[in-house]
């Protein structure tokens, strides 16, 4: 769905899960001229939108001066009336509590058309991340999203506390931090059972959300106790106890821990998808990002001339795209390399080839150089051309021990990787981690260059094999585990392990 011009669109964005955004949401925001966001979107909700899209920041953070609404409101006119098509991107659902509604309004009063894209609201998402659900056959037939903090300047409260608390049913207060105490106690007056379940959801679908149970008499000692803040949720009702049973959050494997990954950023992400739904809080640290080179001479010529080389070794999947991606620009395809041997040197590299229709002759057991050298033991290397394809700083292990055996070597470096500077706000993040993985020597090196002093000093390293152990210890670091696998499968396994989650 393309978001069209002059259209506004109402979008919610869920409750902080990136994986709760909607589908419809994710194709507007991609397609947008214009988003105007609120503070609390998913991290990364914008990583979409346009590169020419305009991205307008107009949230409100408590204490803090922000755009008054009736500006938000105007704003999104004048964009619209531009012919702008506009994406107006709030928390959760825009018509519970996000004043969806008031925006709507002027919308239409404007004469500015508008659509609305419902997102998942907190109440029920914080709830079911944290084991709760807010209907049951047994416990409650009904549902109530109750705001906990009114406008400050209505002059009579408009919630009619002996209602709620004769409500059939659970209570979800929004925005209920700061004045739980005050409407516990309005609740326990007009007739509510303070004995009642009661629960705190604090930052619910985040990374980090937190939980804390009480009943209704004890929540907001609890809350205050165990500092709760906002954005959370207070559930009043029964179904605050079926956590007990449940809770499945806290229960993945890497729940409560926090590891940085630190390869370059295409690759970081699915290594940290992949720790993130183990539970893991993932801090992305990347050390490194991948240049391609492939408009010089030396890989034109060799990309061109694949199909004369009677072996070709890849060493990383960035390899295998990018060979990919010159020998198109040669007019080449996978055809090319029929009647080819080629050598993967770990199972990454032969999934990337695979995918473009290659199966690897070769993959070592072991998946470093030294492996990929053991394993060509039996292939035929005397007076025959050999492509060694692969990064610019790599040891020279495996051409060297080719050469030995009589091979003609190309070695033809298809990128480079050089050193990405990572932000304040990740290296504060990182400081108190629990794990550092670590999948190349480059990355050890860029990163302990990067961090100098600021490297959090107290996490316990793993590393992907021997070669990058052998840098980290050069670099002054303690490996506290090593994989057995050299690839990703096998640094996640080790972790795993050492967590005590396997
Ligand atoms: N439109 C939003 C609600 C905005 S009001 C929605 O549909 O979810 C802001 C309040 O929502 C916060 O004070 C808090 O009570 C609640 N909230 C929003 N995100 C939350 C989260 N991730 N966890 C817990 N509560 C959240």
């Amino acid at each position: 769905m393309t978001a069209r011009a002059g259209v506004v669109y109402l979008v919610g964005a869920g409750p902080g899960d990136q994986g709760l955004m909607t589908v419809r949401s994710l194709e507007l925001i991609a397609s947008a001229d214009a988003v105007y966001y609120d503070r609390l979107i998913p991290p990364g909700a914008l990583d979409g939108a346009r590169e020419d899209a305009e991205l307008v920041y107009v949230g409100k953070q408590p204490g803090v001066p922000s755009v008054p609404q009736e500006e938000i409101g105007e704003r999104l006119i004048e964009a619209a009336r531009a012919g702008k098509s506009v994406v107006r991107l709030k928390g959760g659902d825009p018509f519970v509590f996000g004043r969806g509604g008031e925006e709507g309004e002027a919308l239409r009063e404007a004469g500015i058309e508008f659509e609305v894209v419902p997102g998942v609201t907190a109440g029920v998402a914080a709830t079911a991340y944290a084991g709760i659900p807010v209907t049951h056959r047994d416990d409650a037939s009904a549902v109530a999203f109750v705001t906990g903090h009114e406008d400050p300047e209505k002059e009579e409260s408009a919630l009619d506390w002996e209602a709620l608390a004769r409500f059939p049913g659970t209570l979800v207060f929004y925005m209920g931090v700061k004045r739980l105490g005050e409407n516990a106690a309005a609740l326990i007056a007009a007739g509510r059972d303070p004995e009642e379940p009661a629960a705190a959801i604090e930052r619910g679908t985040w990374p980090g959300q937190r939980t804390v149970s009480a009943t209704l008499g004890t929540i907001a000692e609890a809350v205050e106790r165990e500092a709760v803040k906002a954005p959370a949720l207070i559930v009043v009702g029964e179904v605050a106890k079926r956590r007990e049973q449940l809770a499945w959050l806290e229960r993945r494997p890497l729940h409560g821990r926090r590891v940085v990954v630190t390869r370059a950023r295409a690759q970081a992400s699915g290594l940290g998808a992949t720790l993130r739904g183990l539970g893991a809080e993932v801090v992305e640290l990347p050390a490194i990002r991948i240049e391609p080179r492939i408009d010089s001479d030396e890989v034109r010529n060799a990309a061109a001339a694949i199909g004369t080389y009677e072996l070709v070794c890849l060493t990383s999947p960035n390899g295998v795209r990018l060979l990919f991606e010159a020998m198109e620009n040669a007019g080449l395809d996978a055809r090319a390399l029929a009647g080819v041997t080629v050598a993967a040197i770990g199972p990454g590299t032969a999934r990337a080839l695979a995918e473009r229709g290659v199966l690897a002759d070769v993959v070592p057991e072991r998946f470093v150089a030294e492996g990929l050298v053991e394993a060509l033991a039996e292939v035929p290397i005397e007076g025959k051309r050999v492509l060694v394809a692969r990064a610019a700083e790599a040891r020279d292990v495996l051409p060297d021990a080719l050469r030995e055996r009589g091979g003609k070597v190309d070695v033809v470096p298809l990128y480079e990787t050089v050193r990405e500077e990572p932000g304040d706000e990740e290296i504060e993040a990182a400081q108190s981690a629990d794990y550092v993985t670590f999948t190349s020597s480059s990355t050890v090196t860029n990163l302990t260059e990067a961090l100098g002093d600021r490297f959090p000093s107290s996490a316990r390293i793993v590393s992907i094999g021997p070669i990058t152990s052998e840098t980290a210890r050069a670099a002054g670091l303690a490996v506290a585990v090593e994989a057995e696998r050299h690839d990703v499968d096998g640094l996640l396994e080790t972790l795993l392990a050492d967590a005590g989650a396997l």
